[in-house]
């Protein structure tokens, strides 16, 4: 105690002048102020009154009013306009007042209270710069918070408690929303959710905001569409949490994030999705179950008394153009026969890929405009298509059906179109046929004769028969062509032209043109062993597109049946079609040409009919042509079927290949070819296809009364 006593009791101690402390003061602080530049940290010189003052006023006990003031004033100002600095104020002034108080012999070098004074320093600067650390923490982080508020692509918003508690007024927008919704900061704050939010929003949003206001710390989260200031929407996904609890929040903060890139994305992806499931892939055409959307929806339509009308469209010959070209070219080519439809069927209808040979067509019209318009399709289809410069012929088979009131699903118009499609077909494809109810009896027909099929082979109903041909000019046999028959238990007799279609399209023409072929070479054989001068009888079979075509091996089977049979290759002719040729004539030269290497004879069946140019004719490696009946039929009647016939046979001459006319009915026909120098000639002049036993009479007749009529052979 007495050296604290002592410390605050030195002797003698005389005043400076007061105002000369106050003059260095202000000279001292206006240089710290001067130096330290900010006058916010005024507030900190305060301490520094204290500080400077609590010794003055112990030492100076005495000191008058006026002396303090003039002492202290200074010390104020200071510490108002202060910062920092002013450390060097406070080191600074008492030195200067004990300096020019009396040099040598100051109370103020009393080491007590130097050490005193040195400790509270010490502690000023030790608070100062605790203050000064968290106020400039706060700055920066104020910086830091308003770029985040500006840059930021999501708006931040602070809506307060409303009058009533419930009913928010936004008190803070982000600067961002200028970006994000185009609006000025401040307008947001001016505008009712309704005028922001999309009209079907609103209410989501009003419950969100009621949830969240329901509780301190209750927080929601939630997609709503805003509007820009420019126009349109914007997708925002929200997240509020109520923070009125929170004393520098007080209010529901609530972030909103613009998500309208992804949210357009995922429904562009969606729409490609529905898209796709209502398309088909390979060609872009509409599918199978858009036609079933359509196609209800045109039910419908018709009972309000619209008209409307289904095309169902079977590409002729499909299969063979997939199996011999591959499915890529076949998809290229529905695209192209779509594409060459479009222009007929216009705007009021629309193109359907029902299946992988099937098209269908909805029409706005009637049935009767629907079947020419089918027609006109039909006829369309006739020019040979394009496909890697390849020419590929095909035609169509069309069912025309009107939608009525009474189908009860779409499945009941495609049903009727079907029918009527597969009626087409029967009729030897290439046409157009309209539903009425007895093509349904004919369907259900159709479809016990493709069950009975099925069985025909391994229930033996197959069986073959053989028509002769003969050298035209004297009447000599020179071969037979095998012709398919069948006598189902179920179905009666049933003739090539209903099953044989049927066979290819469900692929049975295979084991069943392999039994063919087996049954036409052994027959050929027994009929040779019974005689030697049979020596050149030969043997014809057809073949259906699938089975050239179709089969990579076919070549080897030919000569593995050959060689079971023993039956020499330049015995047996095989026939085909000029349409199956023309499908793929690229396919079609290079398994005739392995089956000429065999040594097999090959005939163009039903010539005349199909679409091959001459260019072709001459590049495929055929050795006979068989003129079509139909031209036939018309010999000695009509002049033009004469001048083909005569074309037919003087360009077959021309090639050096042979010819056989089909179909020979009558004497004038016959000699109408005789004349015009035709080859051979076949038909009911010179027999009907014969059963294995009338042939084998045939044959002994045509043996033991050669050279006799031609006639008197077949009695
Ligand atoms: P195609 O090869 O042109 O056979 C000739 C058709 O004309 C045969 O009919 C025959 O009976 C008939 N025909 C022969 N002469 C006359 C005549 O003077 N007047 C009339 N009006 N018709 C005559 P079919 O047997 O009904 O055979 C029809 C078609 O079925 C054949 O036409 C052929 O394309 C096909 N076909 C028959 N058998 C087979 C077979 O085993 N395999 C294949 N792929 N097709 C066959
Ligand atoms: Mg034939
Ligand atoms: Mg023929």
């Amino acid at each position: 105690m007495a050296l604290i006593a002592d410390l605050f009791a030195p002797e003698g101690l005389g005043m400076p002048d007061p105002w000369v402390i106050a003059a260095i003061l202000l000279v001292v602080l206006a240089l710290a102020v001067a130096i330290d530049r900010d006058v916010r940290h005024a507030r900190y010189g305060l301490v520094w009154v204290v500080a400077f003052a609590i010794p003055l006023a112990i030492r100076e006990p005495f000191l008058t009013q006026k002396t303090a003031m003039a002492t202290l004033a200074p010390a104020l100002l200071a510490a108002l306009i202060c910062g920092p600095r002013t450390v060097l104020a406070a080191a600074v002034t008492p030195i200067a007042i004990l300096t020019l108080r009396v040099p040598g012999h100051s109370p103020y070098l009393n080491p007590g209270y130097l050490l005193i004074y040195a400790v509270l320093v010490a502690l000023v600067i030790g608070v100062q710069r605790t203050m000064l650390s968290a106020m400039e923490h706060a700055t920066k982080s104020s910086a830091l918070f308003d770029a985040l508020a500006r840059e930021t692509n999501e708006i931040i918003t602070i809506a307060g408690p409303g009058k009533d508690g419930d009913d928010a007024g936004v008190h803070f927008v982000s600067p961002s929303v200028t970006r994000v919704l185009g609006f000025p900061v401040d307008e947001p704050s001016k505008m009712q959710w309704a005028e922001v939010v999309h009209p079907d929003d609103i209410e989501r949003i009003a419950k969100m905001s009621v949830h969240i206001r329901s509780a301190p710390g209750t927080s929601g989260t939630g997609q709503f569409r805003m509007r820009h200031k420019e126009g349109g929407y914007r997708w925002m996904v929200a997240r509020a949490t109520n923070l009125l609890h929170h004393p520098q929040v007080r209010g529901v903060l609530s972030t909103f994030v613009d998500v309208t890139p992804f949210v357009e994305e995922r429904e562009s992806i969606q729409k490609q999705l529905e898209r796709d499931a209502r398309h088909d892939e390979a060609t872009g055409l509409p599918n199978r179950r858009f036609l079933h959307e359509q196609l209800a929806a045109a039910i419908e339509a018709t009972k309000l008394g619209g008209a409307w009308c289904l095309l169902f469209i079977d590409i002729d010959g499909f299969k063979l153009v997939n199996d011999s070209l591959g499915h890529d070219v076949g998809d290229r080519l529905v695209r192209a026969i779509a594409e060459r439809m479009k222009p007929n069927v216009g705007a009021t209808g629309t193109i359907f890929r029902f299946g992988g040979d099937e098209l269908a067509v909805l029409l706005e019209c009637d049935e009767k405009r629907g079947s020419v318009l089918a027609n006109d399709l039909a006829a369309s289809m006739r020019q040979p298509f394009t496909i890697d410069d390849r020419d590929v012929f095909v035609t169509v088979s069309v069912g025309v059906t009107a939608v009525q009131p009474l189908h009860a699903r779409p499945e009941a118009v495609l049903a009727d179109a079907d029918v009527a499609m597969y009626r087409a077909k029967e009729r030897g494809r290439d046409c157009v046929e309209i539903f009425d109810e007895n093509l349904r009896v004919r369907s259900m027909r159709r479809h016990d004769m493709e069950q009975a099929l099925r069985q025909a082979l391994e229930n033996d109903e197959l069986r073959l028969v053989f028509q002769p041909k003969v050298l035209a000019a004297e009447g000599r046999l020179v071969g037979f062509e095998a012709l398919l028959r069948w006598t189902s238990a179920k179905l009666g007799p049933v003739g090539p032209q209903d099953f044989i279609p049927l066979a290819e399209e469900t692929g049975l023409i295979v084991p069943i043109g392999r039994f063919v072929l087996e049954r036409a070479c052994r027959e050929l054989r027994s009929w040779k062993r019974r005689s030697g001068r049979l020596a050149g009888l030969k043997m014809s079979v057809n073949l259906s597109g699938r089975q050239l075509l179709g089969q990579e091996d076919f070549a080897a089977q030919v000569k593995s049946i050959l060689e079971a049979y023993d039956v020499p290759p330049w015995d047996l002719e095989l026939e085909v079609t000029e349409s199956v040729l023309m499908t793929n004539a690229a396919k079609s030269i290079e398994r005739l040409r392995q089956l000429k290497e065999l040594g097999v004879k090959i005939a163009i069946d039903d010539f005349g009919t199909g679409y091959s140019s001459l260019s072709y004719l001459r590049k495929f490696p055929v050795d006979v042509i068989k003129v079509d009946r139909s031209f036939v039929t018309g010999l000695g009647t009509s002049r033009e079927d004469s001048a083909i016939v005569h074309l037919i046979v003087t360009l077959a001459q021309a090639l050096g290949l042979e010819t056989v006319a089909e179909g020979v009915e009558t004497d004038p026909q016959l000699a109408e070819l005789r004349l015009l120098g035709c080859d051979q000639v076949q038909g009911y002049l010179v027999a009907q296809p014969l059963e294995v036993a009338d042939a084998e009479t045939f044959i002994e007749r045509a043996l033991g009364l050669e050279p006799r009529s031609i006639r008197a052979a077949a009695e």
